[in-house]
């Protein structure tokens, strides 16, 4: 079963928070020299045009990106959000204008240095479809595949330092498990990597089943944060959007709680954060 097309989602408040954080770490790595390969284990189509049908079938961008590049004048005073806003505007197609929100795939390349490399996973033909309009540097390639046992076979890798995503759409609810796995397979091959897991926070509360699957696995290092729009409720579904961090860099807990000091407000009254450790050094 693969229905989930992000493009209905792109630039919501889990867009913001997800690609937010993986921007700061991104950021924090490619400050030492030593090359760097980043895994995207789901990438979806990696840039979305917001006039698209089906982004416009809930606009969900409205409560997501929008609000935030309407006020990114105000906001230059902190600095990860002023840098993340500064890459959003290379995404468009005009200045000025919000025309796209890039994916995750954009967000990797968009940075990538020569000998940096990137590996784009998609299983979706018609999403790999789209993933592959976008124009790709020579250090990143698409695979049109399992992102989680792709990632797996394909450690450890040729560069010193690896970063990962897991991003899935969780349709099934045995991917929360499987995600808790892959990364504790790729803690047993790559020590030191950051891995990025991604996870919805629904009135069912299925993400403890990864996140207690990841601490019972014994892994050490494991920093979360959450977003929360609203109270969970039954009828409304997804209340909010979380994003574990496994060796996290240092400074990523300080430079995201300043960011959504900003971010929170402009995404409604009920609008929340939180991090924390999940398991500790
Ligand atoms: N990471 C993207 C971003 O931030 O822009 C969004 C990804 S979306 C939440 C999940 C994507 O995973 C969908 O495009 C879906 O087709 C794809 N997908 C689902 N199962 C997959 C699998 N086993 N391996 C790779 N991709 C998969």
């Amino acid at each position: 079963m693969l229905s989930y097309q992000h493009a209905y989602h792109a630039g919501n408040f889990a867009d913001v928070h997800k690609h937010l954080t993986l921007y700061a770490v991104q950021q924090h790595m490619l400050r030492k020299k030593t090359p760097v390969t980043f895994i995207d284990t789901h990438a979806g189509r990696g840039l979305y045009p917001l006039a698209a049908e089906e982004t416009r079938r809930l606009d969900e961008y409205r409560q997501g990106v929008l609000p935030l590049w309407q006020q990114r004048a105000r906001l230059t005073a902190d600095p990860l959000l002023a840098a993340w806003l500064a890459a959003v505007s290379r995404a468009q197609e005009a200045e000025g204008r919000l025309s796209h929100y890039p994916g995750s795939p954009w967000w990797l390349i968009e940075a990538l240095r020569e000998a940096d490399r990137a590996l784009l996973f998609e299983l979706h033909p018609g999403e790999h479809d789209h993933l592959a309009e976008l124009p790709l540097p020579p250090g990143a390639r698409r695979l049109h595949g399992d992102g989680l046992s792709g990632l797996v076979q394909r450690l450890p890798v040729v560069t010193p330092r690896l970063c990962v995503l897991i991003d899935p759409s969780y349709e099934r609810k045995t991917e929360y498990r499987e995600v808790a796995e892959t990364v504790l397979a790729v803690m047993r091959k790559v020590r030191h990597a950051v891995v990025l897991v991604w996870y919805p926070l629904l009135p069912a509360a299925r993400h403890l089943e990864l996140l207690e699957g990841i601490r019972d696995g014994g892994l050490r290092k494991v920093w979360r944060s959450e977003l929360t729009l609203r109270e969970p409720d039954e009828q409304r579904g997804m209340f909010g959007s979380g994003m574990l961090v496994v060796n996290p860099p240092w400074g990523l807990d300080e430079a995201l709680a300043a960011a959504m000091v900003h971010i929170a407000p402009l995404l409604g009254d009920a609008c929340r954060y939180r991090a924390d450790w999940w398991v500790e050094e």
